[in-house]
């Protein structure tokens, strides 16, 4: 809208934040505008709004450095380096990165057998696959992979799931039609391998103390997320309990960086969904303006902007 370019980086696989990563399936009703909405909807349409302007997302990029020269910022991730003249902190609670399989048997096969994040249903035609965990992701695919994978096999430590019902009765039909199999008391014992390929798994009933070996070419944990600072907070900012402190237009002390959302701190914060798109709005017309300080702070309102094909009143 105010004519910049922009790009947002972020550590997850998908766009979204905490309401991709905690609660998808949750309803929220103080979204203004919304009479009630599940995040994962949510997401979707902020994604569709942002995408009218085209802008790139980088996802599964982690942050972790900040490089200043020449009054160019450059965000250093895990694997590339992105240019920038200013830069707008909206780090949450942290960058989350899938839980990993607590057995210790399971490191060594990660990236290997062991995949931490799902890409595309195709990657696993023709295979075995396990699945281990009992939430919306581990549900999702098990559904998801049925016809496409060569069987499918969902393990959890308890009989109770956390995940929307409809799937969980569309995956337990499927398992009680003989097309999948759900393991309910079970947890990984060990992997089975041959030469350097995983080839199954041993399964422990933790009631009954006994052990399956099954077939499996990979295995996929829905563990859930954990979330990490890092580096994020050394960049010469005031920051106490892993929030930045702000002023009220969002600046962080250090000229050319703004914080916005759960991660900054003022008098009177409020970590919400509105508060934070309100800060966003704040930091982004003052960043516009410091880059380009021919340009206004407010750039006045949206129904009356000529990118829209709209003309003023
Ligand atoms: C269970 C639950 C229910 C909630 N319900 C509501 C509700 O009903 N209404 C409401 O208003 N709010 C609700 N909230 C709070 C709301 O989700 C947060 O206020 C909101 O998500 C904050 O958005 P954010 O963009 O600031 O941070 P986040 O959503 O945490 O997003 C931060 C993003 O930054 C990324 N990131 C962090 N560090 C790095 C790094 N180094 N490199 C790359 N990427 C990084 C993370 O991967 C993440 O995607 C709820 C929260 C929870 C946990």
């Amino acid at each position: 809208m105010r004519g910049a370019t922009a790009q947002v980086i972020d550590a997850l696989p998908e766009p979204g934040g905490q309401l991709a990563a905690l609660y998808p399936e949750k309803l929220i009703f103080d979204v203004a505008g919304f009479p009630r909405v599940l995040a994962k909807d949510l997401v979707a349409n902020l994604r569709q709004q942002a995408g009218q302007f085209g802008q790139p997302i980088h996802c599964g990029q982690r942050v972790v450095g900040l490089e200043e020269a020449d009054g160019v910022f450059t965000l250093v991730t895990e694997t590339d380096r992105f240019p920038s003249r200013a830069v707008i902190i909206a780090a949450g609670i942290g960058a989350f990165a899938p839980r990993k399989l607590p057995q210790a048997c399971a490191e060594p096969w990660y990236g290997r057998g062991i995949d931490p994040v799902v890409r595309s249903p195709q990657d696993y035609a023709g295979k075995h696959v396990v699945i281990i965990g009992g939430g919306d992701s581990a549900f999702d695919w098990a559904h998801q992979l049925e016809g496409v994978a060569r069987s499918i096999r969902l393990v959890h430590r308890s009989d109770r799931f956390r995940a929307h019902q409809a799937t969980v009765d569309q995956v337990l039909a499927s398992a009680a039609a003989g097309r999948s199999a759900v393991h309910t008391f079970h947890e990984l014992a060990d992997v089975v391998a041959e030469g350097d390929r995983l080839v199954a798994l041993d399964l422990k009933d933790i009631k009954a103390k006994t052990t399956t070996r099954v077939p499996c070419d990979v295995v996929l944990p829905m563990l859930g997320f954990v979330s990490d600072m890092g580096a994020l907070l050394d960049w010469g900012l005031t920051v106490e309990k892993d929030e930045i402190h702000v002023s009220q237009t969002m600046e962080t002390g250090r000229p050319g960086l703004w914080a916005v959302g759960d991660v900054n701190t003022y008098p009177g914060k409020l970590k919400l969904i509105a508060t934070g798109f309100a800060e966003a709005c704040i930091a982004v017309n003052q960043a516009v303006h410091w880059v380009y300080p021919d340009k206004k702070v407010n750039p006045g309102h949206s129904s009356n902007l000529a990118v829209f094909g709209q003309k003023d009143d």
